[in-house]
């Protein structure tokens, strides 16, 4: 059920960028979500459409575009896929991995008119 929260706080920041450029309506919403977030684009898009209604939101796109998961070696600066969620580096085994993608949710740009 994130994906309802996810919506509104989606259509709270594109109506706000709408206000500040003084738009009539807001066309298109895109959003980069990380893998990690495991949202499913057909609820998220659902809500969007339930929660913009009766905002400018109303009736824009919202295109979702998923970020891979990566990680990053502290250890030799190695950065890699992190699809099957194993934490060791493939290059010198180091276990000091930070997550430099995959985790990130936030409005990429909205077009407005
Ligand atoms: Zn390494």
């Amino acid at each position: 059920m994130h994906e309802m929260a996810i919506a509104r706080s989606i259509v709270d920041i594109a109506v706000a960028a709408a206000g500040t450029e003084n738009a009539r309506r807001v066309v298109r919403v895109n959003v980069l979500a990380g893998e990690l977030r495991a949202i499913i684009p057909s609820q998220l898009i659902l809500y969007f459409g339930l929660v913009s209604r009766d905002t400018i939101a109303e009736g824009s796109h919202l295109s979702l575009e998923t970020a891979p998961l990566v990680g990053r070696c502290a250890g030799c600066g190695d950065e890699f896929s992190l699809k099957d969620l194993t934490l060791v580096c493939p290059v010198c085994r180091g276990q000091d991995i930070e997550m430099i993608s995959g985790t990130e949710l936030r409005v990429k740009d909205i077009e407005v008119e």
